[in-house]
């Protein structure tokens, strides 16, 4: 007998409310409850074994835990066997729970992971083994929320495609925090080449700087089997601040189509990494000058880019809004493919900054692009400065037809024209000229907005509370009471400190941001080896304190703020404003703050503030020694700051290795002072400023006085050093060293006062 498809819910809580003997008499009734509607994990592995097409086995609602899904089967075209949840959204996979599927025609909906993290390399995989893969297998409405290894640095993937045909909709994933991209398509074996995927309508929602490479946000294919064609369609999806590492999408297949996808503040490009005859077309990019936001980099033969919109972005160099790259000739599968026959053509670049053409070229990538054509795009800028850097000859690019508002035409080709461009924002949410032109976007152009993606039953959180957004909490020197409102704070809570002496007799962890207001004047001492440490989770801003560190405890490396040593999965934020800081000498190699091994700042800030008698570092930022290329703090600034008898150096800020996935670190240090800095016999750099591998660094506007010179190690991909308009006391200059370059140094040292040799 073939049994008819059904979907037979019954709730199980209505069930379980009956009485004991009617539930039998009901069971009895219906000869069982129905085998599709599942509760435990058994019951879903005969489900599973028994179902047929059409068939929809249901989940039912409630917390699973350490649930290893494996749904396999052959539905039919039009009858696929589908796995969903009693009620979208209220089925959690938590713990070690991942989903595997493989055959045919299957369809899973309405899952939740969180709370956990998979078991294997994969949360969601498109199949069993090597052997069993899926094919015209649909994922679509699920959650994949925060659900990562514990150790930010172990690989895993959220999502990895392979087989054919199969398609990954209206699905929502946020906050992959550890390494390895979000989303693969795989075509490692035959049977997953040309495999016609669609991935559509879904959320990428916040991912936060890794420090490290292996945070891409959607790769499809990888280099080994680039010269295949993956045949990908990857639309209207919204990236929202996919700012995992520099590649936000990597199209490294051939023949994949990437379109109407919106592009939120995110760092980083779509870059047709590898593979042949890709089509980019009708993208939204909205940067809103957001550092290191980015647009469309064009590597390889046969690429069409075709009208997208560009606005806001600030992207430098590979980063940049449009960037087309030289390639390395006749070179391995790996490398650069020289740019042949890209068509570029009717898109809109708003008040982005850089186009790059030729962008890497050097003696090995020594091919600029041929054949191609650069037609009828329009670049405006309101305040009208030069967005092109020409690397090599570019007569290999028919440019034609294109216009500029507001800025002198380019003088490497006449293929553009400059208007007076009155622009003027459409309803579409986009700018355009007044008067209707040729050039540029096409004013239909539809956008991809956030309430089309993803489901709707699961909230777009905002990723971070910022600091003073909460309650505030008023405290006074009474013993234990910082530290019991400290534990009773909410997430950005400001603990209000009234005036006196404060003597903290325990840790202080955070694991949420908060923030310490003095109230006048307020004196803090601490009894442990540190007073402040950030654990997963946590932020600290200190406003007003006075910090001493007379009554730690008489050892070495003590801190008075440091972080966890677990590895941090969750970036988190400092800033030190209006404070001061003094005897932290009471021992040696009392750092004021360290940076544990494993974890990663967004953002350090110290501003106004002063430190005196330090007998360690005021910066530790070099625990990651591996040279893998890890780090510890995105953004390093200083601003109006005096540090005065340090004898570690100000900041030991490092970054290893020749890996060139990340934007940062950055340094920048402006209007402050420094008087004898660096001389202690334990400071291994014998420097007053060490850094090591940082990608931009500024230090302009600050007096150094009888301090070590800084020491900046150039390690990878032409870092950008000024230093400008400091005054030099009886203190040497600047060391600078390009690690691997070979070439002179690059960093811009000019106008100060008082540099000797
Ligand atoms: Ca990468």
């Amino acid at each position: 007998m073939i049994r008819s498809a059904n979907i037979y819910k019954v709730s199980g809580t209505g069930l379980r409310a009956l009485p004991f003997t009617l539930a039998l008499f009901l069971i009895g009734c219906s000869g069982s409850v129905d085998p599709l509607f599942v509760k435990d994990q058994d019951a879903f592995k005969e489900a599973v074994k028994n179902a047929r097409p059409g068939d929809v086995i249901t989940l039912a609602n409630g917390t699973w835990k350490d649930f290893e899904i494996l749904f396999t089967g052959k539905g039919e075209d039009g009858k696929p066997i589908r796995l969903t949840a009693e009620t979208k959204g209220q089925v959690i996979l938590s713990g070690q729970s991942n989903l595997r599927l493989s055959g045919e025609y299957l369809e899973v909906s309405g899952l939740v992971f969180k709370d956990g993290y998979t078991p294997s390399k994969e949360v969601i995989s498109f199949r069993q083994n090597k052997e069993n893969l899926a094919y015209n297998s649909r994922v679509t409405e699920t959650v994949i929320d925060n659900y990562n290894q514990p150790e930010r640095y172990e690989v895993d993937f959220w999502v990895m495609m392979y087989g054919k045909n199969n398609r990954f909709d209206h699905n929502h994933l946020v906050g992959k925090r550890n390494k390895g991209v979000t989303m693969a398509v795989r075509m490692d074996t035959e049977k997953s080449r040309e495999n016609n995927h669609r991935i559509d309508h879904n959320y990428f929602g916040p991912r936060p700087i890794l420090g490290s490479n292996g945070g891409e946000t959607l790769r499809i294919g990888t280099s080994h089997y680039s010269r295949s064609d993956s045949l990908t369609s990857v639309e209207n999806n919204y990236f929202d601040r996919c700012d995992g590492e520099l590649e936000i999408i990597s199209s490294k297949s051939g023949k994949n189509k990437i379109l109407n996808n919106t592009f939120f503040e995110s760092r980083g490009t779509l870059t047709m990494r590898h593979g042949n005859n890709t089509l980019v077309e009708g993208n939204v990019f909205f940067g809103n000058d957001v550092d290191h936001t980015g647009g469309i980099r064009v590597i390889n033969a046969g690429q069409t880019v075709r009208n997208n919109y560009m606005q806001g972005l600030k992207g430098t160099r590979f980063g940049g809004a449009l960037v087309v790259m030289n390639g390395v000739p006749n070179g391995p599968i790996n490398r650069y493919d020289p740019v042949v026959g890209a068509v570029i053509e009717n898109n809109s670049l708003i008040n982005s900054d850089n186009v790059q053409l030729g962008a890497g070229s050097d003696e090995e990538r020594s091919a600029p692009p041929s054949e191609s054509r650069f037609e009828s795009n329009l670049i405006f800028n309101e305040d009208g400065r030069d967005v092109f850097t020409v690397y090599d000859d570019m007569s290999g690019i028919d440019f034609k037809n294109n216009v500029l508002g507001s800025m002198d035409v380019p003088d490497f080709t006449n293929g553009f024209s400059r208007q007076n461009l009155e622009m003027s924002l459409a309803d579409n949410g986009l700018i355009y000229p007044k008067l209707d032109r040729q050039e540029g976007a096409s004013r239909d152009l539809s956008v991809t907005t956030k309430d089309m993606v993803g489901v709707s039953w699961y909230p777009k959180a905002e990723p971070i509370v910022p600091f003073q957004s909460g309650k505030t909490i008023t405290v006074d020197s009474d013993e234990g009471m910082l530290f019991s409102a400290v534990s009773r704070a909410k997430p950005g809570d400001i603990i209000q400190m009234r005036p006196g002496d404060y003597v903290v007799s325990k840790f202080l962890k955070l694991d949420k941001p908060l923030s310490f207001k003095a109230e006048g004047d307020v004196n803090i001492s601490f009894e442990r080896s540190t007073l402040f440490e950030i654990i997963d989770g946590g932020s600290l801003q200190l406003i007003g304190l006075n910090i001493s560190g007379k009554d730690a405890p008489d050892y070495k490396g003590n801190s008075v703020i440091r972080t966890s040593p677990y590895a941090m999965l969750q970036n988190y934020r400092l800033e030190v404003v209006d404070s001061t800081f003094s005897d932290l000498d009471v021992n040696q190699s009392f750092n004021v703050i360290s940076a544990a091994k494993g974890t990663f700042a967004d953002n350090i800030l110290i501003k106004n503030s002063s430190f005196a008698t330090v007998s360690g570092a005021v910066l530790k930022l070099d625990s990651e020694t591996d040279d893998y290329g890890i780090y510890n703090a995105e953004y390093l600034t200083i601003e109006t700051s005096n540090f005065k008898n340090i004898e570690g150096a100000l900041v030991d800020y490092y970054r290893g290795g020749r890996d060139e996935s990340t934007f940062g670190p950055h340094f920048n240090m402006t209007g402050s002072s420094l008087e004898n800095i660096g001389h202690g016999k334990r400071n291994q750099s014998a420097a007053s400023i060490y850094l090591h591998g940082v990608q931009v660094t500024n230090i302009s506007g600050n007096v150094f006085k009888e301090s070590k010179p800084f020491q900046i190690t150039h390690t990878v991909s032409e870092p950008k050093t000024k230093i400008f308009k400091n005054k030099f006391i009886n203190t040497a200059a600047p060391r600078v060293v390009e690690l691997n370059s070979g070439l002179p140094p690059t960093a811009m040292i000019s106008d100060n006062e008082g540099l000797s040799r």
